[in-house]
């Protein structure tokens, strides 16, 4: 799949899944393409509709959290080519750090945990499974990594090192702050948001600033709340989720055929799996917003 060209626009950068524009003036232009990716591999066919329901997710989720922090967002006053699916922001100073908000422990943090009992020098107590709720939520950094690499869990010191303590405090604090008022949303919505992560960055004022793409299936893990119990998920094994889990736990089943250790890129999405990934993106967004996609 490739980019836009967008008439005016300038080709800054394009990841996995978007792709990043200056437009005349400085501002950015960040434009959600279908494009999914998993394990670090861009899949293929696209997943339609992908890039319009996340933009309006996050867009949703930007309003829910005002007065917490504030956002990038400058309109959605996009180039015809590409809208729904694209928005005008604020040209910020990326922190290089992943801030991740965990409230349950699974993925990353699962490994981490079962290694050294921590997740990101986060000590965690003694029998915690696949799925459990943490006693409270947890701020787990990660490095953003190099195209191809994938990113890296880091302790609490290694931000300090980085961005300085003040800022490495403030990070942490807004992070948890927006993982709980978002997490408090979700839940009255039958969603439990499992793990979320935030990127900001700062104006030349040295205001931080929420960026990126927030809360959506793709920087998150979704789960169903009716599947999920009180003391901690449904622990002890993977969940059902509204996150690109489905695409994953399709890939490593052994219908697809691949063998993710290999070097062979992941099979073509077959159109059941590309029309049920779709319905999951849109029902997400539906319980969430309350609104027909
Ligand atoms: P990956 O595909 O692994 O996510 P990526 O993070 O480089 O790679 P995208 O997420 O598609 O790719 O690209 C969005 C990029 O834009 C990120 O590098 C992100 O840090 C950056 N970004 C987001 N908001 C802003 C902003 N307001 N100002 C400057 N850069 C931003
Ligand atoms: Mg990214």
């Amino acid at each position: 799949m490739t980019r836009d060209d967008i008439p005016g626009a300038t080709h800054l950068h394009s990841g996995k899944v978007r792709d990043l524009y200056t437009l005349p003036g400085g501002d950015l232009l960040m434009v959600a393409s279908d494009r999914i990716s998993a394990f670090d591999h861009v899949l293929e066919p696209g997943i339609p509709d992908k890039g319009e329901i996340l933009t309006r997710m996050s867009l949703w989720w930007f309003d829910q959290l005002t007065d917490l922090v504030p956002h990038h967002v400058i309109s959605t006053d996009v180039p015809g080519q590409v809208v729904g699916r694209a928005v005008v922001c604020e040209k910020l100073d990326m922190f290089p750090v992943e801030c991740v908000a965990r409230g349950y422990l699974t993925g990353s943090g699962l490994i981490d945990y079962r290694a050294t009992g921590a997740v990101c020098g986060v000590a965690l107590p003694d029998g915690l499974t696949d799925g459990s709720r943490l006693p409270a939520p947890i701020f787990t950094p990660a490095t953003k990594a190099e195209i191809g690499e994938h990113d890296e869990n880091v302790d609490f010191d290694h931000v300090v090192a980085t961005v300085g303590p003040d800022l490495a405090e403030r990070l942490r604090e807004l992070t948890l702050a927006v993982y709980a008022r978002a997490e408090g949303i979700a839940r009255e919505r039958g969603i439990v948001l499992a793990d979320t992560k935030f990127e900001f960055g700062a104006r030349e004022d040295g205001t931080i600033v929420l960026a990126d793409e927030v809360l959506t299936p793709d920087s998150s893990r979704f789960w169903p709340a009716d599947t999920v119990l009180d003391s901690g998920a449904r622990p002890g094994g993977p969940q059902p989720s509204f996150d690109k889990q489905f695409v994953r736990d399709w890939l490593l089943s052994p219908e697809s055929g691949w063998d993710k250790s290999s070097d062979t890129p992941p099979p073509t999405l077959p159109p059941e799996i590309v029309e049920k990934t779709r319905a999951r993106y849109i029902e997400a967004y539906e319980r969430l917003t309350g609104e027909t996609f």
